[in-house]
């Protein structure tokens, strides 16, 4: 027992072909064959040659194995029921990878001529217009590629446009305590200070609070809407107005634009910057180490401050065909990437908004919402609910139940062994023992209904059989892992 804990990787023996592809090389076998030559032959300059290049030999049956069986061992959408709270593990439709690869696009380098990249400069124009659009702001820059690099240019172009104003004395960045963890982080990346702000009983913001704390200290406030647990913030006007009112700016985190997304504009409702995640609302992939996309979108008194640089149309006079260039905004922060951001993605999530259209994208925030009541009132009997309301996209369970120390860990990790993806556990935290449910508009009411099932399974199994649950996972290629070791001697290489 304490062996198994001591190893942090924890597989099952035998289970499956651990050996690396340079493990299975065997001297001579090939997996290619080369044409025949026809040129002459010469020789190859020996400076260009190493001895011992160490390339694996393997056939191409080796190559296929190896790297389907590594695929099958990691957990995805599409595999399986991905109920991962905050991070909208929606489906991503094929369509949008298909896009992605077509040849006009992957054919073409960030260094060319802008009269030769008419088309990419067009679509990331028209998804600039489409952000601007669905969220109600002035201007929208692709630049950042993450969510949390999008929080951090947001904080840094409030703290050029507060120095422009000559109010330097605006120090502190309000923070609500249900906040993701990236929020202080950014706030304190960019140089300000973190206030946090406490929820009243209700899981909102306390108003009382945010009132004294609003003075000309505050540059602004950083706000989830709806907010990591699943709640639409139901007194935003006067949250805002408060902010506004002691002369900050309101940032809208828009990680949980899934909920709202041709519903209501943030912007409209007087939000000054706010980052899209296209990895979470627009259906391209994410997690893994994938590449994200964090657009930012600027109110009008902002916007000169974007980064860049941005697509604007121009007149189309140059005789060279030219209808789309690149600019930097008058006051702009400057890159926050290289070359334009993640390109690939901003033609995925093209794809997404094209196809769904306006009444699509809705109707997917609908569904989405639809999905997680219908979840959260089924499971209020099954687990502990915190908050008695009506969710938005995603909702929290405690993971506790009476008699039994099975912990939301334990509940999470028996998952595993049905094929179902944990949802976040431990977070937010001022929930104990937190389960974040966010089942998105893309799962049929059947996966639903096979979760609530296995969730009742889990409950009576904590009440006979506990160990069972402490000792989970135990269907997976690896078994549970000793995760503070995991973090504390993280191993990043194969051979040591
Ligand atoms: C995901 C998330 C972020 C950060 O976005 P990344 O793209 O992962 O950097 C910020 N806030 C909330 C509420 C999120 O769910």
């Amino acid at each position: 027992m304490s062996d198994q804990n001591n190893d942090v990787s924890n597989t099952r023996a035998g289970a499956v072909d651990e050996r690396t592809i340079y493990e299975l090389s065997i001297p001579g076998r090939r997996g290619c064959e080369m044409p025949p030559c026809d040129v002459p032959e010469t020789e190859f300059p020996q400076a260009l040659l190493r001895d011992e290049s160490g390339l694996p030999e393997v056939s191409e049956l080796d190559v296929v194995r190896h790297f389907v069986r590594l695929s099958q061992r990691n957990f995805g959408v599409d595999t399986g029921f991905y109920p991962l709270g905050s991070c909208t593990m929606k489906y991503n439709p094929k369509i949008c990878e298909a896009s992605a690869r077509l040849e006009g696009f992957t054919g073409t380098h960030p260094l060319q001529p802008e009269h030769t990249v008419q088309g990419n400069l067009e679509l990331m124009f028209k998804l600039q217009q489409w952000l601007q659009e669905i969220g109600g702001f002035a201007a929208v820059s692709l630049q950042p590629t993450a969510g949390a690099q999008g929080e951090l240019t947001a904080l840094l172009m409030m703290r050029a446009y507060f120095r422009d104003r000559g109010e330097t004395g605006r120090t502190q960045v309000l923070i609500p305590d249900s906040a993701h963890g990236t929020n202080p982080a950014s706030t304190t990346m960019a140089g300000f200070e973190a206030l946090e702000i406490p929820s009243d009983e209700h899981g909102n913001v306390d108003l009382a609070a945010l009132r004294a704390a609003c003075d000309d200290s505050v540059a602004g406030l950083m706000l989830t809407n709806p907010n990591t647990l699943g709640l639409f913030e139901a007194q935003l006007e006067e949250v805002i107005a408060c902010v506004h009112g002691c002369g900050g700016l309101v940032y809208g985190d828009g990680a949980n634009m899934n909920a709202l997304t041709g519903i209501a504009c943030p912007g409209a409702l007087g939000v000054d910057l706010m980052h899209f995640n296209l990895h979470k609302t627009f259906g391209t992939p994410h997690g893994g180490g994938g590449p994200g996309s964090g657009p930012l979108g600027a109110s009008a008194a902002l916007a000169d401050y974007l980064p860049g640089p941005v697509v604007q149309r121009v007149a189309g006079d140059e005789g060279d065909g030219t209808s789309y260039a690149l600019f930097s905004p008058a006051r702009s922060i400057g890159r926050m990437s290289t070359y334009f951001g993640s390109f690939g993605v901003f033609v995925r999530a093209y794809a997404y908004i094209l196809h769904h259209g306006a009444e699509g994208l809705r109707a997917n925030a609908e569904h989405a919402v639809l999905n997680a009541n219908y979840l959260r009132s089924r499971l209020r009997d099954v687990l502990p609910l915190p908050f008695e309301r009506t969710c938005m996209h995603e909702f929290v369970l405690e993971g506790r139940i009476e008699g039994s120390d099975v912990r939301a860990l334990d509940i999470s990790k028996r998952l595993l062994d049905f094929g179902i993806h944990p949802p976040i556990t431990y977070f937010p935290l001022i929930v104990p023992e937190a389960l974040m449910i966010e089942p998105t508009e893309t799962e049929s009411k059947q996966t639903l209904d096979n979760f609530v099932e296995v969730m009742e399974v889990i409950a009576r199994e904590a009440g006979n059989n506990p160990e069972l649950l402490h000792a989970a996972p135990h269907n997976t290629v690896v078994g549970r892992l000793d995760e503070v070791r995991a973090a504390r001697q993280l191993k990043l290489s194969e051979s040591s």
